[in-house]
């Protein structure tokens, strides 16, 4: 049954397309291998669209998807003749209808439909904000239980555009505690009979649902972009990008070359800068990320701030850069702060502080002279609309069921059943 295998990309070994986030024999990434090298569009509203490259069986009925469009106002502002925007989040004037507004919502669908498709009923999940917005609203929508560990600093984005349900629970981390320990206490939930880790980047539906950024942009330019910008904390969308380019590439009809990638982080907090402009494959956290906690509390763009990303490992962020002949840049939060105000006055839509890190990417590369004035530039506002949507919706916080001192608190104190 399926549409897919699962190919472990350090030995080769493939799996039938179950629940798996591992290769049982190493520590390497799985990756979907469709049956179909051709992308064929399917008739749906959203991201079903994109189907027959995601790890479900049934159309995804969600109107959640990414869109792109070709700048004019930004574009000209910047010198360039061919900058498209991927915008994920809420605009309706252009069809942008992700009410959780950022492209964690385009894992989530494929994340939680591929869980009901196994069998499995709930799922635990660590965010920094976005990724746990994204999961509590689809939970909302179809009631399977989702676990959402949050640190303090995600605790003001936790709202949804309807009314909260019961099978959101939600644990808040006391203060002293970051992203990197929600983690750590999700890990642990996660070895609770009957509750599946939502996986990270190890997650292929998360992969390859954010993958319909590249897919959207190739199916709406009619190639592969040249460029291709986004800041990252995980970097997960990036790899994702790559992933989906490199389906792309062999479809044929979009080109023969992939997307360079242009990936950013928020100074001080830039690890996977570090590391990449020191070419070296792993993080050195002394070195790479002094004093992570100050340093995170620092950055405007506080969802990019992530201690163990997925860089070192095969599959992962470096080989990512490697593959794309890639480039990192560390952004100031005056940077970002400008490019945000920029972005916003001309495009005439608000975007949401990563977003802003990755214009200012955009602008540093032109100034570097990374990018020519007639590339295809990709742009990936992976999240924004936000003050757009509150002019339509209604937004509930969700209220913690738990809260948790530290990651190693014992889990009878956190779960409620
Ligand atoms: C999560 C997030 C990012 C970073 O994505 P990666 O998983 O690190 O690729 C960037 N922008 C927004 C809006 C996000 O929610
Ligand atoms: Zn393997």
């Amino acid at each position: 049954m399926g549409n897919y295998n699962l190919k472990c990309l350090q030995c080769g070994r493939s799996y039938l397309g179950d629940y798996r986030l591992k290769c049982d024999d190493d520590d390497s990434f799985v990756q979907a291998e469709y049956q179909s090298k051709e992308l064929d569009l399917k008739n749906a509203p959203g991201i079903g669209k994109y189907n027959e490259w995601l790890p479900v069986q049934d159309l995804l009925m969600t109107e959640a998807a990414p869109i792109t469009y070709k700048s004019e106002e930004l574009a000209n502002e910047l010198e360039l003749s061919n900058l498209y925007i991927s915008f994920s989040g809420y605009w309706p004037e252009r069809n942008a209808l992700i009410k959780t507004c950022s492209f964690k919502e385009l894992e989530a669908h494929p994340t939680i439909q591929r869980l009901i498709e196994s069998d499995h009923s709930s799922l635990v999940l660590a965010s920094a904000g976005n990724t746990g917005r994204a999961f509590a609203h689809v939970s909302a929508l179809n009631g399977v239980d989702v676990y959402i560990v949050v640190p303090p600093n995600g605790m003001s984005r936790m709202w949804i555009p309807e009314e909260p349900s019961d099978s959101i629970h939600l644990i808040k981390m006391d203060e002293g505690n970051d992203y990197t320990d929600a983690i750590h206490l999700a890990d642990r939930i996660a070895k609770v009979p009957g509750i599946m880790p939502e996986g990270g980047a190890r997650n292929i539906a998360r992969r390859d649902g954010m993958g319909t950024v590249m897919l959207d942009a190739a199916v709406t330019i009619k190639q592969i972009p040249d460029h291709y910008f986004q800041a990252i904390g995980s970097g997960t969308g990036a790899i994702a990008a790559w992933e989906a380019a490199l389906r792309l590439r062999e479809d044929g009809r979009f080109g023969d070359h992939i997307s360079k990638l242009h990936l950013s982080q928020n100074l001080p907090f830039a690890p996977m800068v570090n590391a990449w402009n020191a070419c070296q494959r792993k993080i050195i956290p002394e070195i790479d990320m002094p004093e992570p906690k100050k340093s995170i509390s620092d950055i405007f763009a506080d969802v990019l701030s992530n201690r163990a990303p997925p860089y070192s490992v095969k599959g992962g962020v470096f080989d990512a850069l490697e593959d794309t002949d890639g480039l990192m840049y560390g952004i100031t939060n005056n940077e970002a702060k400008e490019a945000k105000a920029l972005f916003e006055s001309l495009e005439g839509i608000d975007i949401l502080p990563p977003s802003a890190v990755a214009v200012a990417s955009l602008i540093k590369s032109i100034d570097a002279e990374n990018v020519d004035k007639d590339d295809v530039i990709l742009l990936n506002i992976a999240g924004g609309g936000v003050e757009r949507l509150k002019e339509d919706y209604t937004l509930s916080n969700i209220e913690p069921v738990a809260s948790a001192k530290n990651p190693e608190i014992p889990l009878e104190d956190v779960l409620d059943k």
